[in-house]
């Protein structure tokens, strides 16, 4: 697959001078192979990479600078970008701080960041939506030792599986993860078939109402992406690793050391 940034010179060098204005403390430029993301990894092939100081500005509170490094995929920007920390106060391998082993940011539910990125957005809306929220949760966490109460979900497969509770409106208790496989595929289920839900009863006098309203809010190739997301998570398990950041840190692993990395990053792009 040729990347973005070959296919596309101006979306490149457009994303370039909005990144320069808003982050002069970044640049995005074209990596060679053995580029340093941060001390657990270099680049595997020649890559666009975002990379440099990020401020965030925190009103009222001041300029809070961290060393980031930002990998758009290479069907940039269908989809979103990944973040690795590079910067000893983001501590790699801190769950608790949704920071992976690899040093990669957890900045949402696999499908909800895929849901929320609009395109358009470029890498400096990207930062805005999604890195700058990460990095004031990590400034209130060194503050007060603990997590802000506002922000982030849960981590894994808790993550994914309250977020699918929540956009479809059941009781926790229910067997959410059975709806996901509903959730993420192209057909619409059909009226006949069971519900997920373990009533015995058809879907359509059961909780259709409730898988189509989850579908459509979250597009298919979001769910199918969180769908195999889940079944890493608990193969990892299965194999006694029991860490919560796995899968992301799988996919990231494989992008780095990479055959490729849209398989990885773009799963389920059709
Ligand atoms: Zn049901």
């Amino acid at each position: 697959m040729t990347a973005w940034y070959q296919i596309n010179q101006r979306l490149f060098r457009r994303e370039q001078a909005a990144l320069e204005t808003a982050q002069p403390g970044m640049s995005l430029e074209i990596r060679e192979t053995g580029f340093r993301i941060n001390r657990e990894h270099r680049l595997k092939r020649e890559c666009a990479v975002a990379a440099g100081v990020y401020s965030l500005k925190a009103p009222g509170t001041g300029v809070y600078d961290y060393r980031i490094v930002v990998l758009p995929p290479d069907n940039y920007p269908a989809s979103p970008c990944i973040v690795f920390c590079d910067d000893p106060r983001l501590p790699m391998g801190n769950i608790d701080r949704h920071i992976l082993s690899d040093g990669q940011a957890c900045l949402a539910v696999p499908g909800d960041l895929r849901r929320r990125w609009k395109p358009e957005a470029g890498i400096v809306g990207f930062l805005e939506q999604f890195v700058s929220p990460f990095l004031a949760w990590q400034v209130y966490y060194d503050a007060h030792g603990c997590s802000p109460p506002w922000g982030q979900r849960a981590h894994g497969l808790r993550g994914i599986i309250e977020y699918y509770t929540e956009v479809l409106g059941i009781p926790a208790e229910s067997n959410v993860s059975a709806f996901i496989p509903f959730i993420a595929r192209k057909n619409p289920p059909q009226g006949h078939e069971t519900c997920p839900c373990g009533s015995g009863l058809r879907l359509r006098n059961c909780h259709i109402a409730e898988l189509s309203e989850a579908r459509s809010r979250i597009p298919w190739k979001a769910a199918q992406q969180d769908l195999s997301a889940i079944s890493q998570i608990v193969g990892n398990r299965n194999n006694g690793n029991e860490q919560p950041g796995s899968l992301a840190s799988r996919k990231v692993s494989s992008f780095a050391e990479s055959r490729s990395m849209s398989t990885t990053v773009a799963a389920g792009e059709g």
